[in-house]
């Protein structure tokens, strides 16, 4: 019976790196993406080198799974131990591809020229001190109603929203019967950027 469950797991353990991997060409040619594990942040930047330590913890945990159902010590212990501590050894690059955007090759061309968070962060204390907004990034109004069927459900808003990939920042709520409810959302907008977008997006 365990021989039965160690398969299972590395089935699981390569349908997951399969997955993750399928997604790296979409991703590579600007499909947002944006998670963080714990403190460690997925992004279009560091996707490559997250897909390669996927892969092989995936494949170190696989071929132990092999070892342990065929009862192969090698396989169970030194190779899956190797490939997992190669994985882990990657960890030192995707903190620098995020920190930093070096490399440069295991970042997508588009973002080669782009800072880090850490040259990110310069820039708009730079920015401040010029009394500008930290950002640049576009910023989209939208409005939120209920849903027809539910048309109490809640008053509707307005929300400024950063639509950069890499920024989750988002406006307070301005409840939209406010007097010059836009003219508030448009000061909220204005803290984080200087490229608010024109139009507001009705959802
Ligand atoms: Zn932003």
């Amino acid at each position: 019976m365990p021989d039965v469950m160690s398969l299972l797991v590395s089935i699981a353990a390569i349908a997951y790196a399969v997955w993750r991997v399928a997604r790296l060409p979409a991703v590579w040619r600007g499909a947002s993406f944006h998670r963080s594990y714990r403190k460690l942040e997925v992004n279009r930047r560091s996707y490559l080198i997250f897909v390669v330590e996927v892969g092989l913890l995936c494949a170190g945990i696989m071929l132990g799974g092999i070892g342990l159902a065929v009862d192969n010590e090698w396989l169970r212990r030194d190779a899956s131990l190797a490939l997992v501590l190669l994985a882990v050894s990657l960890l030192p690059v995707h903190l620098m591809v995020n920190a930093f955007n070096r490399p440069r090759f295991l970042v997508p061309p588009d973002l080669r020229h782009e800072p880090g968070w850490v040259g990110r962060r310069q820039q708009a204390r730079r920015r401040r001190a010029t009394g500008r907004p930290p950002t640049s990034h576009p910023v989209q109004i939208i409005e939120i109603r209920p849903l027809p069927d539910e048309p109490d459900a809640f008053p509707p808003v307005l929300v400024a929203s950063c639509t950069s990939d890499e920024c989750d920042w988002e406006s307070r709520e301005v409840p939209l019967e406010k007097p010059r409810a836009e003219a508030i959302a448009r000061r909220y907008a204005a803290g984080h950027s200087d490229n608010v977008l024109p139009d507001i997006e009705r959802d």
